[in-house]
């Protein structure tokens, strides 16, 4: 008798509240600074940009925020996703370990993404916004966030990094689709901008230059507020419906898991699948392992410092604790875009910190192999981010055969690659390499910090 391998739940059981993890943390974490003053920041400094329901959202200590209707009904369109038992891939690796994932790539950006752009655009359409900027590096985020604002009538305005505005130009295409406007960054339109095309007219950009010139532009322009994929509070909140949705469908299973993983660029998905499980761990004493995968080529959780530092390039957003390389950290134009991030949201810094969660740092050739591997056996072609979490899944599959233990493992496929071909092509092709970080590309932009530091 073979076991069922995928898990359904029906409309109704979509979450009606986000965990906030902030209510059950044993440390708290250290206030953001505001960047010029460095004093902590109070919301009027975040009011600028920000509607007032998500700035409370960063701070809140509630354990539950009620999930609007308006916004369970547009998840409807994709949620509960599936949870699978990779039994495929069981079977090739021999491995006594259950693998399950929840597959967030049924999402119409493709992704794990609008669960929280949706509740962005919600909050900022009920507060009057008009227009939302943000900034993406592979696309992921620039396409969920333009479909939740074609879904409120918002307008939408996304500074992509220069580099993925050229080699995606379907990723763009969708965002014009739903109605969009992408600007390649650094542009001519944002002081920001302007700067660092005098420095090099040739810029590639970067994760931290587009946020710049998105704040830049909401932070200056009246009825535009500014809208962020990752990294802070709020949004990792929103996606906690992913966790809570797996914990109910491993349930049906007659399931817990011991290990949970995740990709890891700035936090939000690995927050998503992770919170609800170590709810488990701080209200009952459970002890499941939650492990955050990153690039070998942007190591900020393995190796980075936990001190202040800025989310952006420019120094235009709040001091935040983390675990940081440098906020001018310019990471291998390594595949996995979503990943090449200099910094680990406050929350996830501070779980690290106290040992509460686990890192793990893998190279680009591992993760492809392991994507293919995941591809062959379950079907699915993911996207380059999320064959870091594939990669370290088969480590721990090896490790339980290894030792002969029965374990339960579940991971978050947190989007499909079907926009990502001509990063399994230079895969194919043999034209990707692991690249070894010197000390000097691993530390100047750390040693260069004039931030505080954090004892
Ligand atoms: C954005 C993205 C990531 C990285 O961001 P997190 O906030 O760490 O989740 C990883 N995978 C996919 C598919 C993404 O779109």
């Amino acid at each position: 008798m073979s076991a069922s391998k995928k898990i359904l739940l029906s409309e109704s059981e979509i979450p009606r509240n986000y965990y906030n993890i902030q209510a059950d943390m044993p440390n708290p974490m250290l206030p953001p600074l505001h960047p010029g003053t460095k004093q902590p920041i109070g919301p009027q400094d975040l009011a600028a940009i920000f509607p007032m329901e998500l700035i409370k959202q960063e701070v809140s200590q509630e354990r539950w925020i009620e999930i609007p209707d308006e916004v369970r009904e547009i998840y409807k369109m994709y949620r509960p996703t599936p949870l699978y038992r990779a039994a495929n891939l069981e079977k090739l690796l021999d491995t006594p370990a259950k693998i399950y994932y929840k597959y967030e790539g049924v999402s119409p950006a493709g992704s794990h993404k609008p669960n929280t752009a949706i509740a962005q655009a919600y909050y900022n359409k009920m507060e009057g916004a008009k227009r939302l900027t943000t900034e993406t590096g592979a696309g992921q985020w620039g396409s969920a966030l333009s479909f939740a604002c074609s879904k409120f009538g918002l307008g939408c305005e996304i500074y992509m990094v220069k580099i993925s505005y050229d080699q995606k130009p379907y990723r763009k295409i969708m965002m014009n689709t739903w109605g969009a406007e992408v600007i390649a960054s650094p542009s001519t339109r944002t002081n920001s901008g302007r700067k660092i095309l005098e420095q090099d007219p040739n810029s590639p950009g970067s994760l931290g230059i587009a946020i710049s010139e998105a704040v830049e532009k909401a932070a200056t322009t009246e009825g535009t507020n500014y809208s962020l994929g990752s990294v802070l509070n709020h949004v990792l909140l929103h996606q906690t419906i992913i966790g809570l949705e797996a914990e109910k469908q491993l349930a049906l299973a007659g399931d817990f898991p011991d290990i949970v993983i995740a990709p890891f660029g700035g936090g939000s998905n690995f927050a998503g699948i992770s919170f609800a499980f170590l709810r488990h761990n701080f209200q009952e004493g459970k002890n499941v392992r939650c492990i955050a995968v990153e690039p070998a080529s942007c190591p900020k959780l393995t190796k980075g410092e936990f001190r202040y530092d800025f989310g952006d390039t420019a120094g235009l957003t709040p001091l935040i604790p983390m675990y940081t390389l440098g906020h001018t950290f310019v990471p291998e134009p390594i595949h996995a875009g979503g990943l090449r991030y200099h910094g680990a949201g406050a929350i996830i810094s501070q779980l690290l910190k106290d040992k509460l969660i686990e890192a793990s740092a893998v190279p680009q050739l591992e993760c492809f192999e392991a994507g293919v591997k995941f591809a062959k056996t379950e079907g699915i072609i993911t996207a380059p981010e999320a064959t870091h979490g594939i990669a370290q899944v088969i480590r721990e599959a090896q490790k339980a055969k290894v030792e002969g233990k029965q374990k339960t493992i579940l991971f978050n496929l947190c989007g499909h690659g079907y926009f990502d071909m001509s990063a399994y092509q230079a895969y194919f092709n043999g034209e990707l390499v692991d690249h070894e970080l010197t000390h000097e590309e691993l530390y100047s932009a750390l040693e260069a910090l004039d931030t505080p530091k954090i004892n």
